[in-house]
C-alpha cells in the first residue's frame, strides 16, 4: 500500500488504436541541427551531443490547448521528431538501436527561452526553462513498423498558418542511431522512455491565441493552441 494515492501513469495516444504508450522519462537532445545551433549563437561542429530531461507528465496529447506558462515573457516553439523506446538497454550499438524503438511521433519541446537564457548565463540547470508543466505536447505515436523512415523526412512547424520551421530529419547532426547509442552509454534506457531529438532552425515566440501546426512527414502531425496565462 502506498501512503498516498499513487501518481497517475503518464501516457500518450497511439495512432490507429485506443491503447496508450506509458511514459517513464523524457530525454531531449540539445542543438542537433547545425542551422539551429548557429541561430542560438553556437558552433555546430560536432561537439558531443548533450542531453537534458523533462518529467514524464510534461507530455500531453494533441490536439490540445496549453496555458501560457508562468514566469516567462518569451515562450518558444521547438518542433522535434520524438522516439518512443519499447525495449530497454545499456551501451546499445548503433546497429541495434532500431530494435529498441517502439514508435515515433512529432512533438514540441516548448521552452521558456528567457529562463533558459538566464540559466545559461548564471551556470544554473535548464529545468526552469525546459521542464515546466505541459512543456511537451506530442502527437499520437506511430508504431515503428508503419514508419517509412527515421533518416529522411520533412519536419515543419507553422504558427497561424505561417511556416516558421521547415527542414529535414536528414539534417540531424547526430542521427537517431548515433544519439540513442550515445545516450545509452550514459543512462540505461528503459521501456517507456521518450527521446526528443532536437529542433531545426526557425524557433521563435508564441503568444496567447496562437495556433501551432506541425508534423514530420510519414510519421504524424500535431496542433496546439496557446491559451491564456496559467
Ligand atoms: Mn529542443
Amino acid at each position: 500500500m502506498y501512503v498516498i494515492d499513487a501518481p497517475q501513469q503518464a501516457s500518450l495516444a497511439v495512432q490507429g488504436s485506443n491503447d496508450r504508450f506509458p511514459i517513464r522519462r523524457i530525454f531531449c537532445v540539445g542543438r542537433n541541427y547545425a542551422a539551429h545551433a548557429r541561430e542560438m549563437g553556437k558552433d555546430p561542429d560536432r561537439e558531443a551531443p548533450f542531453f537534458f530531461t523533462k518529467p514524464a507528465d510534461a507530455a500531453v496529447d494533441t490536439p490540445c490547448t496549453m496555458a501560457y506558462p508562468k514566469l516567462t515573457e518569451d515562450l518558444h516553439h521547438e518542433i522535434e521528431l520524438v522516439l518512443a523506446i519499447g525495449k530497454g538497454g545499456s551501451e546499445i550499438a548503433q546497429a541495434d538501436v532500431m530494435d529498441h524503438i517502439w514508435g515515433a511521433a512529432v512533438g514540441l519541446d516548448m521552452t521558456r527561452r528567457d529562463l533558459q537564457g538566464e540559466a545559461k548565463n548564471m551556470g544554473r540547470p535548464w529545468d526552469w526553462g525546459k521542464a515546466f508543466d505541459h512543456s511537451a505536447p506530442i502527437g499520437p505515436i506511430k508504431p515503428i513498423a508503419e514508419v517509412p523512415s527515421l533518416e529522411n523526412a520533412r519536419i515543419w512547424l507553422a504558427v497561424n498558418g505561417e511556416t516558421r520551421q521547415d527542414a529535414d530529419i536528414a539534417d540531424l547532426i547526430w542521427s537517431v542511431a548515433e544519439h540513442v547509442s550515445i545516450l545509452s552509454h550514459a543512462m540505461t534506457l528503459a521501456p517507456g522512455d521518450l527521446v526528443m531529438t532536437g529542433t531545426p532552425a526557425g524557433v521563435g515566440a508564441v503568444v496567447p491565441g496562437d495556433v501551432m501546426t506541425g508534423g514530420v512527414d510519414g510519421i504524424g502531425t500535431l496542433e496546439v493552441t496557446i491559451g491564456e496565462r496559467a
